[in-house]
């Protein structure tokens, strides 16, 4: 898969199943020029995040491993971190403080309500109150600064959540925030693999990405190493589809540009 890359994946540290290591050798027989490990952190305490102790070792092994693989492939250092309003100082000390190549700011929480991993609530808002809610997060995301990437752009659907009326202005105001700040959005294949079945973002989104020329990126949101790369060559396609020939990558938070080639 020349010039591909996944930018987005979790290990044994927080909620992923498999080690450093073993994603590495997987997305090396995967053929992948660029492989970004990004696992969570929650500045809230939830035990699927990186514990705050594991820092050091999760730095001191991606580095080592950026060295060890250096022939094979490009190693990034991600995280994937949860943005929320309000803490943007200890958000901003937290990525200060590691040495990252890229930051993927996600919303798994709308208030205290951890929506993708919690369906209980469901159904106390209708759900475009909670589309309301779960983008005007994004935006103020996207507005904080703090991050590279928008992580699983729709991610409120997961759970087949749509929403009753038409929604195509909160999605544009959405695009043009995340565009007017210089984010990039990430096509994450993950989502095909849950009850949405669907890549996030769907396709409405991803042609205003296109329409406003906000910048991709490929990501698997691989738990396992198994799943890296998933759906990747009709993802591909989807991309060249809408118009898209360029994919961003990321070293040291500075962007680059990476010609999309068909697989
Ligand atoms: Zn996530
Ligand atoms: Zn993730």
């Amino acid at each position: 898969m020349i010039g591909m890359v996944d930018y987005h994946m979790h290990t044994v540290l927080s909620d992923g199943r498999d080690t450093y290591e073993e994603m590495v050798r997987m997305a090396i027989e995967k053929g992948l020029d660029e492989m970004g490990i990004s696992d969570h952190i929650c500045l809230k305490p939830v035990n699927w995040a990186l514990q705050m102790e594991d820092m050091p070792v999760m730095t001191s092994q991606i580095l080592d491993l950026k060295v060890k693989y250096k022939d094979q492939i490009t190693i990034r250092y991600g995280i994937e971190m949860d943005y929320f309003p309000g803490m943007e100082k200890e958000l901003k000390e937290m990525i200060d403080s590691i040495p990252v190549d890229y930051v993927i700011g996600s919303i798994h929480f709308l208030g205290d309500w951890n929506f993708d991993t919690d369906q209980s609530l469901y159904g106390k808002w209708t759900n475009d109150e909670l589309y309301e809610k779960y983008f005007g997060l994004v935006q103020q995301a996207a507005k904080s600064g703090l991050f590279d990437i928008i992580g699983h752009l729709d991610l409120i659907k997961k759970f087949r959540i749509y929403p009753e009326s038409n929604q195509d202005k909160l999605f544009e105001d959405t695009i043009k925030t995340i565009k007017a700040h210089n984010l990039v959005v990430e096509l994450n294949t993950g989502g095909m693999d849950r009850p949405c079945a669907e890549y996030f973002p769907g396709p409405k989104l991803l042609e205003m990405c296109y329409r406003h020329q906000v910048p991709m990126t490929l990501s698997s949101d691989a738990h396992q190493a198994v799943q890296i790369a998933r759906h990747f060559e009709s993802a591909v396609n989807v991309l060249s589809q809408i118009g898209f020939t360029e994919i961003v990558g990321f070293s040291n938070r500075i962007r680059r540009n990476i010609r999309l080639l068909k697989v």
